[in-house]
């Protein structure tokens, strides 16, 4: 950088020194040639007019006489003369012998000697036809006695050429001087100046590299280049406050961002990672991002890349595919290209739930349809079958009609029980929570299923102390001991025992157990005995009038009391249905 100030301040400097040379040559040459030629015309002057008094005073004209004289005027004149009589004859010359005059032309036509005889003094510059160099001549005219004349005195010019030769030879050396100056002037100037310069640009780099914090340059002089170093401190005082004002709006931006639900990811052209939310680490099971990776190498799902891709070739998609692992999880990924800026980004949401629970809706929808179309057709096929003639067969049409009733009845407990787990889902059934006591409750209920139990000598013992209170609504409870009670008496066999019994937990919670010593549920029953319709042994089920429902409601109603609902198996066998419930206070 600095050779290129030097050259430039250099070049700048010779430029006007050659210019100023030139110019101030040109114009002292035109003077000098002026002045020189002015002097020697001058000189010539008064030595023609001296010489032509002097021919005057001659008296006669004699022409080895006025030859003599100019050969001794032409020494200390130092110039040629020449006198030439009116009629062009040449008389005398100082540069020729007398008896060369004869061979000289007429110099009758010369223009200083027209001009001499014309005017009095005649000047004319020329190269000299007898001489051959360029001449001054000067003439003034002379008379003698019985002739006039015009006497000549010329010199060479070759004292102008040298006169001007010196000049140039002058301006040619303080040329030189003047460049020697201004090679010396351009390397000081871009010394003080690059060093001035380099400073600055150490400075204004450390400005631009952070500096650490608040740096700024040194102004050391009023002059242009303490104006840049003003510019620049100016410049990165608004650097500063735009990159903290960026920060800020990048803090606000990765707050949003990351307090969001959607997972939100965003890629670079090359499909590298530039952004991953709190959220999508989350979805995807991933750890904190490193930066760099891209799509494909840190999130192992091909339906994710591919759109990905699509969104970066300009098409917005969207798309439902399942991450497997650690837990498999349906999500649901829109798309899209950024605009203004290359890359695209990914808003995803976890669908899993949304789908289980549209999956079980829609299979409660077919399961109700199937439960309901069983027994409206089985009173339909008998009601054909007793219109089509078993009517007149009392004995037949009893059973036909039994069977009627039967299923009237399991439609009725169907449509009840659906009634019931739309109510509690709606959330009109309105629970009352209050301190219960327990004792009477179970009482009713035992008392309710006694008759059933002893018609299959099934001994129900109720255990529970009239102490027992817990935080219930008492309609509800009711509601789900029952139901608890009526299953054990259904399932169990011929003989067998069922105990209703309490204790207090650790926590203060009540636990109430419906125990039996049935059939028992297998472990990987135990959980989906509570969904809506589904049944260990659906035929025994239908059998003993079960709708598919009713532990559902049990989970329901228990969950609304904020309790806790479940199944253990007993030993040596069947099972103990429990609840968990807020103790009163
Ligand atoms: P259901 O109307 O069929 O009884 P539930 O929801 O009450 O429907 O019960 C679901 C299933 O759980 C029943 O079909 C039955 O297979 C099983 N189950 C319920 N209680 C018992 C029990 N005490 N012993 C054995 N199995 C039971």
């Amino acid at each position: 950088m600095s050779w290129g100030i030097r050259g430039k301040i250099f070049g700048l400097s010779a430029l006007l020194v050659l210019g100023a040379v030139a110019v101030s040559g040109a114009y002292l040459e035109l003077e000098l040639r002026g002045w020189t030629r002015g002097r020697i015309e001058a000189e010539l002057r008064s030595h023609a007019e001296a010489a032509a008094v002097m021919v005057g005073r001659l008296g006669a004209a004699d022409p080895a006489s006025l030859d003599g004289l100019a050969d001794a005027l032409a020494t200390p004149a130092a110039a040629r003369v020449t006198m030439i009589l009116d009629d062009g004859t040449v008389v005398g010359d100082s540069e020729f012998a007398l008896a060369e005059l004869d061979d000289l032309a007429g110099h009758e036509g010369r223009p200083e000697v027209i001009a001499a005889r014309a005017g009095g003094v005649g000047v004319a510059e020329r190269d000299s036809a007898s001489v051959g160099t360029p001449m001054l001549y000067v003439a003034v005219p002379f008379a003698v006695v019985g002739a006039s004349g015009t006497l000549r005195v010329a010199r060479p010019l070759r004292e102008v050429e040298e006169a001007v030769a010196r000049l140039r030879v002058a301006l040619g050396v303080a040329g030189l001087i003047g460049l020697l100056g201004a090679l010396l002037m351009s390397a000081a100037a871009s010394h003080l100046l690059s060093r001035t310069l380099r400073s600055l640009v150490r400075d204004a780099r450390r400005v631009a590299d952070g500096g650490g914090a608040h740096y700024k340059i040194e102004v050391v002089a009023q002059d242009e280049l303490g104006g840049l170093a003003g510019s620049i401190n100016r410049l990165a005082d608004e650097l500063e406050a735009t990159v903290a004002a960026l920060a800020v709006e990048r803090s606000r931006f990765e707050a949003v961002l990351e307090s969001m639900d959607e997972a939100v990811i965003a890629v670079d052209q090359a499909q590298r990672l530039t952004l991953i939310n709190r959220a999508a680490l989350a979805l995807l099971s991933l750890t904190v991002e490193r930066s760099g990776e891209t799509v494909g190498e840190r999130i192992r799902v091909p339906a994710l890349q591919e759109l990905v891709e699509a969104a970066l070739a300009g098409t917005p998609e969207r798309r439902e595919f399942t991450v497997p692992e650690p837990t498999p999880r349906r999500i649901m990924a829109y798309a899209s290209p950024l605009r203004g800026a290359s890359g695209a980004v990914v808003v995803m949401h976890d669908v899993t739930e949304i789908r289980r629970l549209e999956t079980i809706r829609r299979d409660f929808v077919a399961n109700v349809s199937h439960e309901l179309r069983t027994p409206v057709s089985i009173i339909r096929a008998n009601a054909e079958t007793l219109l089509d003639g078993a009517l007149e067969r009392p004995e037949i049409a009893r059973r036909f009609l039994e069977a009627m009733l039967r299923n009237a009845d399991r439609l009725a407990a169907l449509v009840g029980d659906l009634l019931e787990i739309s109510r509690i889902e709606s959330g009109s059934y309105e629970l009352k929570l209050d301190t219960v006591a327990l004792a009477p409750i179970v009482a009713r209920i035992v008392d309710s299923v006694e008759s059933l139990a002893d018609e299959r000598s099934i001994e129900v013992i109720d255990s529970i102390g009239p102490e027992v209170r817990v935080w219930a609504d008492a309609a509800a409870l009711e509601h789900v001991l029952l139901n608890l009670v009526d299953n054990a008496v259904k399932y169990t066999q011929e003989g067998g025992r069922i105990e209703v019994v309490s204790r207090v937990e650790e926590d203060g919670a009540v636990r109430i157990e419906v125990r039996d010593n049935g059939p028992g549920i297998a472990p990987k029953h135990r959980d989906r005995v509570f969904e809506r319709f589904y049944r260990v042994d659906p035929g025994r089920s239908r059998e003993v009038g079960g709708t598919g429902l009713g532990l559902a409601i049990v989970k329901h109603l228990v969950e609304a009391m904020d309790g806790r609902v479940g199944v253990d198996a007993v030993t040596p066998r069947g099972s103990a249905f429990w609840l968990l419930l807020p103790r009163s206070g």
